[in-house]
């Protein structure tokens, strides 16, 4: 009888111990209660909406998974222009460099090239009586923006993405110390 009381109460501690590790170990991310996200690993991601319902917040949800738009010019990452690699926010997904942002005065971050062509996928779309190119990440198929015919050379294109579902790393300082004595040399 002892046994059957004392089993429930072992496993909550143990749960306990484990969620509490698993906070400390990706304590710069923001994304610990996603269980998909990786910006190493490439294999698909597919999951069910209420999967990714649970997994993701509100905001990511909106835009993510149900093709909604962020409001213009509320995105912090729109004007910073630090060096670093724009990963997908819903499943890690390397999208973007730094160094093909520009400013479009379009209110939201824009690209004149995705990080390789299979990182992204392009498809048609025709919603809200306009002829657009949607933008969804090659990895887990979010939503991110919509690409356009009048960005800058050398693509000509502008991949104009929603912020939220973007998730920016800064280049790594001891990168940044390598890179300056690559020059100075
Ligand atoms: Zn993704």
């Amino acid at each position: 009888m002892k046994i059957f009381l004392f089993l429930p109460l072992a496993l909550c501690m143990q749960f306990c111990s484990y969620s509490q590790h698993n906070k400390t170990s990706t304590m710069d991310s923001t994304n610990k209660n996603n269980p998909v996200y990786s910006t190493t690993d490439t294999n698909k991601v597919n999951l069910s909406e209420e999967e990714w319902k649970k997994i993701l917040s509100p905001e990511v949800y909106q835009v993510a998974r149900q093709k909604g738009t962020e409001r213009p010019w509320s995105s912090p990452l729109e004007h910073i222009k630090d060096k670093g690699t724009y990963y997908c926010a819903v499943c890690g997904n390397g999208l973007f460099v730094s160094d093909t942002k520009f400013e479009s005065g379009c209110g939201w971050p824009s690209f004149y090239q995705p990080v390789s062509k299979s990182s992204i996928i392009s498809t048609p779309d025709n919603t809200h009586g306009m002829k657009r190119t949607e933008v969804m990440c090659g990895r887990c198929k979010s939503h991110l923006g919509h690409v356009f015919e009048d960005g800058p050379p050398p693509t000509g294109l502008r991949y104009c993405i929603n912020g939220v579902v973007l998730d920016f790393q800064k280049a790594k300082q001891a990168e940044a110390g390598y890179n300056k004595d690559q020059e100075k040399q």
